[in-house]
């Protein structure tokens, strides 16, 4: 069945200049990128997206560490990936959570490490089920920034909300 995935290259993915590795790799899957973009994440966005881990031990250091604060690069590379088997075919190249228990084929297995306060910093996020990547795919993106139609959408008017664009006058 077709579906999508999300793929977020994390801070050390970024840092360790990772991109056109991580890239390739999941290449091999014959994928479709759908959606594209790198993100500046706030605490809200990375409290939203590891909602799920909050009363992990580590809570406050995986925030920590998607948001880039232990790499000094604040910012990751989000991607939308659709197709046949999508998240099964992206969860193999990337490998297991633990990168020292994931095969060492893998993104993870290759590029993924333990920090000496136990956190994994494992290089890359993938959806784990459909329910995780609609929800993920949903908090990630807008839908205008697909390029196919995933999910259903609605026409909302905004009359009073503001929007920065491009200031091309006096550059
Ligand atoms: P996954 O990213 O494989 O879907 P989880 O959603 O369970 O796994 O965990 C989110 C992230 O939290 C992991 O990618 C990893 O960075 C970190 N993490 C998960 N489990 C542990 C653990 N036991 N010890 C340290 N860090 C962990």
């Amino acid at each position: 069945m077709k579906e999508a995935t999300l793929v977020i290259i994390k801070p050390d993915g970024l840092h360790r200049s990772l991109t056109g590795n991580i890239l390739t790799r999941l290449s091999e899957t014959r994928l479709f990128i759908v959606g594209a973009k790198a993100v500046k994440v706030s605490k809200e966005l990375a409290e939203e997206h590891y909602r799920h881990m909050r009363k992990a031990s580590f809570f406050n250091a995986l925030i920590d560490y998607i948001m880039g604060k232990a790499h000094n690069t604040r910012r990751v590379l989000c991607l939308a990936y659709y197709g046949e088997d999508a998240i099964r075919k992206v969860r193999r190249i990337t490998g297991s959570t633990n990168p020292e228990e994931a095969d060492p084929v893998s993104i993870r297995g290759a590029y993924g490490r333990i920090t000496t306060k136990g956190l994994y910093e494992n290089v890359v996020h993938a959806s784990s089920s459909q329910s995780e990547a609609e929800r993920e795919i949903k908090l990630w993106f807008k839908p205008d920034e697909i390029v196919v139609t995933l999910y259903k959408t609605k026409l909302v008017v905004q009359e009073s909300s503001k929007l920065r664009c491009w200031d091309n006058k006096n550059k």
